[in-house]
């Protein structure tokens, strides 16, 4: 029987089970196609990470044994979407049988189930084997019913499973679940910042055979100085280096931001997570094990909080989505309508945080988890602007977008889109949380301590209006009760400033 089997570009996972035999009748397809670069705008190294990242697993199948049929972009024969292509693979080896991993995605779920009813072959669909967690983990943990998920809830169960930070009588190490509390210090200029460990490539070859393509994309591609991992092997070196000089200071400075570094001590790990190169399990022990051979060098703060973000936040975004698709991606609970800012395609805005978060972005396709949360989000959370349009635009510009990861993310965690059912409160605030845990507000035109004056700052602006708006509906939440209490007390004619304000930037919001 001669099977075909498809990998797609984020299931890079060189150990996968299927891969452990070599079998003369298994054919491998991979295809890099104008339906996966065009269904919404990407950053260049986006593209040329996943399609390097693609090639170099072809070549490491080739040269095990196996069979492999790659489609490249320029290529002839190449249709441009999976079906065709396909096909083509199934008529010339004669096929019989079809097999796929789960992709990650609704979208090319749907896809794909449908191909594979239709092909006339008989099929199956297999696990990535990379997730702690089945698609339905999440949902089955908790009440069908229930109005909001946790993530602690999901999260200690979690810890409790695999037994990551556990003493021996079942309880968590250093008797707390959470360390939160100890990794929200600012970030100074000490200790110093690390040494860089992105792997150096060069990419200007394939960036050329994409542009020639006609592939539309957005941001620096960087192609001859490219920083992003190609392979299971260059993700491990990154893990590793990110442990020995990261891990120790990563809980301290988590929610820190500064205009001297695009990472601090973030790992950078989400590009060579999402394409499966390596998985959260190695990470999550790799990190425990570091901090128990040396607790005085890593803390058990910084480890835990490291380990909350890939066993407990990660798991649960993508149990959301699968629970929630594909109506979570159509919600907007909050009515926001206002378009997004063309100056996030460009960066230039008089906003010194969103200036350089956003052109940050632009040019490495990367930003922090807070610079992401507290800042892009924050304004246009505040503000109001569409969510499907934010999500459409963080899908497009980060090299870890994946719709899975990035549209619960956008939609409940950044943008209350849902109403509060991923995360209980929403993430917003005002100048002075940017101007304690950064020196963005230090060199801005605006004024971080004026919400009322023709240079008050619109993240001030914007905050309390929200808090004036939304007021009724907030006000019972007890996560956030004093902020909308605060607004409420406000006297009405300040109220009416400050919407008035907020308008008025609303109406200018190309220009600020
Ligand atoms: C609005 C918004 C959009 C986001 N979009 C994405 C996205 O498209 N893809 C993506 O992988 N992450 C996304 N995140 C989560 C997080 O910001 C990134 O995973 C992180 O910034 C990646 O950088 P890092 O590898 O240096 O992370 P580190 O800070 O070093 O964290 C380690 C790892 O933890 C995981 N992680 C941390 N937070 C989250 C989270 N909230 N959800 C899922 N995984 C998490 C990631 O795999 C990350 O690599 C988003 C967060 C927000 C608020
Ligand atoms: S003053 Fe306001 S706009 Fe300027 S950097 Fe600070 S928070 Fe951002």
């Amino acid at each position: 029987m001669v099977c075909v089997r498809l990998i797609l570009g984020d299931q890079l996972n060189e150990q996968h089970s299927w891969f452990k035999k070599v079998n003369s009748k298994t054919h491998y397809v991979m295809m890099e196609v104008r339906s996966e670069t065009d269904y919404v705008k990407h950053h260049a190294q986006k593209v040329i990470a996943i399609f390097a990242g693609m090639r170099a697993m072809a070549e490491k199948l080739r040269q095990a044994g196996h069979a492999v049929h790659y489609f490249k972009i320029g290529d002839k024969q190449n249709r441009q979407n999976f079906a065709d292509n396909l096909r083509q693979v199934f008529t010339q080896v004669k096929a019989s049988r079809f097999e796929y991993q789960e992709p990650d995605e609704y979208r090319l779920d749907q896809e794909l189930r449908h191909f594979a009813r239709e092909c006339g072959l008989a099929s199956a669909v297999v696990s990535t084997e990379h997730f702690l967690d089945s698609r339905e983990g999440v949902s089955q943990h908790f009440q069908p019913q229930a109005k909001r998920w946790l993530m602690e809830s999901y999260y200690r169960m979690v810890r409790k499973k695999s037994g990551l930070l556990m003493d021996s009588s079942g309880q968590p190490l250093g008797g707390k679940w959470n360390f939160d509390e100890d990794n929200r210090k600012p970030w100074r200029g000490s200790p110093a910042l690390p040494k860089p460990w992105d792997q150096r490539h060069n990419h200007a070859a394939l960036w050329e055979e994409i542009e020639r393509a006609g592939v539309q994309t957005f941001g620096q591609p960087s192609a001859s100085d490219f920083p992003w991992p190609l392979n299971r092997h260059e993700a491990l070196q990154q893990l590793k280096a990110f442990l020995e000089r990261g891990l120790p200071s990563f809980g301290d400075f988590e929610d820190a931001m500064h205009t001297s570094s695009d990472r601090l001590f973030h790992s950078r790990l989400s590009f060579a997570l999402n394409v499966k190169m390596i998985s959260p399990k190695e990470v999550a022990e790799a990190a425990v094990a570091r901090h128990l051979a040396n607790p005085e060098c890593i803390s058990l703060a910084a480890t835990e909080g490291f380990v909350r973000q890939i066993i407990g936040w990660r798991e649960y975004i993508r149990g959301v989505y699968w629970a929630k698709m594909p109506q979570y991606r159509e919600m907007n609970e909050l009515n926001h309508q206002l378009p997004l800012p063309s100056w996030f395609w460009t960066g230039k805005t008089q906003m010194n945080c969103l200036r350089f978060s956003i052109g940050q972005s632009l040019s490495t396709a990367y930003a922090h988890h807070i610079q992401r949360l507290m800042v892009i989000g924050t304004f246009c959370l505040s503000a109001g602007v569409n969510p499907r349009a934010v999500e459409q635009w963080f899908l497009g510009v980060y090299i870890d977008a994946f719709e899975w990861v990035e549209l619960p993310n956008v939609m409940g965690m950044s943008q209350h889109a849902d109403g509060g059912f991923l995360a209980s409160k929403p993430y917003l605030c005002a100048a002075s949380y940017i101007g304690k845990m950064s020196d963005y507000c230090s060199d801005c035109d605006y004024n971080p301590k004026d919400r009322l004056g023709p240079k008050a700052c619109p993240f001030n602006v914007f905050y309390w209006d929200f808090w004036i708006r939304h007021a009724k509906r907030m006000v019972t939440n007890p996560r956030i009760g004093m902020a909308v209490r605060q607004a409420m007390a406000m006297k009405p004619a300040e109220q009416l400033a400050i919407r008035k304000k907020a308008d008025e930037l609303r109406a200018k919001i190309e220009e600020i």
